[in-house]
């Protein structure tokens, strides 16, 4: 079996590393802390001093960091996964970046013979952990296969979407459709409990209907409990729209909806909730209606 190094073992990246260890693949690990370094290490894992050593020692690396730069610094930086890697590594990042950053990096790891996929992931912390997250790629078609009973072990909906960077561009789509429907789902339950009906009945009701949705069922929950222990932070879904208003410039597509959300989550990160779940976002609904999403 490969030898997998994996890089950004944070709420995603660890339990995604535990699977691959259960699926019987070692692994080299690296962190920015050391903490969970020290806690894979102790289940088996070996450790690494620095993401070049992580390349030294894997045929295929795979990184779960919060935004571009971080990506960028690991795979190109100095002391780098591309300064370690020799010809026919593969390099599989699964953290959700620009999509142009993602082609830029593809082509610099080819000028070195290695293969770059982006494979960022949806599915939350429960998928990585259960090992059902879905997986969205972009990159080669052959890398892709070979990679394919990696991916095998930490989720289950793998769709190979084209060429680089085709991954990131899915991504991007994902995060606005479950950004607006949490708008649209905290705006409904908002109205539902000023005007005085249970939103805790408005959910079951809706769910029944053409208006259900994961979020309504999952995030309606977490609303109705107050429970936004992420999960998924709004700091790293502001970012996530950026990088789809970033993509919409670049390609000409105006995206009216996601940049008034952006602004909502950097709102919310202003006021110091930028670790809290993204179903927080509910707050703002609840200031502005003046009233609290709670069952009656
Ligand atoms: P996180 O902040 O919990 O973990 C990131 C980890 O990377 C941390 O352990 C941090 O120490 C490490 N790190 C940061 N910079 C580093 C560096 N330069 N070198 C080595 N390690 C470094 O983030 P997360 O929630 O695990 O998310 C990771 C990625 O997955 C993000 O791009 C996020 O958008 C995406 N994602 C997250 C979720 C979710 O529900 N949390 C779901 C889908 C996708």
């Amino acid at each position: 079996m490969e030898r997998i190094g994996f890089i950004g073992l944070g709420v995603m990246g660890k339990p995604m590393a535990r699977n691959l260890m259960k699926a019987g693949y070692p692994l080299v690990v690296y962190n920015r802390s050391r903490a969970p370094v020290e806690e894979l290490a102790a289940e088996g894992a070996e450790a690494a001093g620095s993401p070049k050593e992580v390349a030294q020692r894997s045929d295929v690396v795979i990184t779960m960091l919060p935004d571009t730069p971080d990506v960028e610094q690991v795979l190109a930086g100095p002391n780098g996964v591309f300064e370690g890697g020799r010809p026919g590594l593969i390099v599989i990042d699964m953290s959700t970046i620009d999509p142009i950053a993602a082609r830029r990096l593809a082509a610099q790891a080819a000028e070195r013979g290695i293969a770059m996929l982006d494979a960022p992931v949806s599915g939350g912390e429960i998928g990585a952990i259960q090992g059902t997250l879905s997986i969205m790629v972009g990159g080669e078609v052959s890398a892709f296969e070979r990679c394919l009973p990696i991916l095998q072990a930490m989720g289950r909906n793998i769709v190979y979407m084209g060429g680089p960077g085709a991954g990131q561009v899915t991504k991007a789509a994902n995060q606005i459709v479950v950004a607006l429907t949490i708008a649209a789902v905290s705006e409904a339950l908002a109205l539902a409990a000023k005007a005085g009906v249970d939103p805790a009945r408005v959910r079951q009701a809706l769910l029944g209907g053409f208006a259900s949705s994961r979020v309504l069922e999952v995030h309606g929950q977490r609303i109705l409990e107050r429970n936004f222990r992420p999960g998924f932070r709004i700091r790293l879904h502001h970012k996530d729209l950026r990088i789809a208003l970033g993509l919409g410039r670049a390609v000409g597509a105006s995206l009216p909806l996601t940049a008034l959300i952006h602004e909502w989550l950097g709102a919310m990160v202003t006021r110091g909730h930028g670790e809290l779940d993204h179903s927080a976002l509910v707050t703002l609904f609840e200031e502005w209606a003046q009233t609290e999403v709670r069952p009656m």
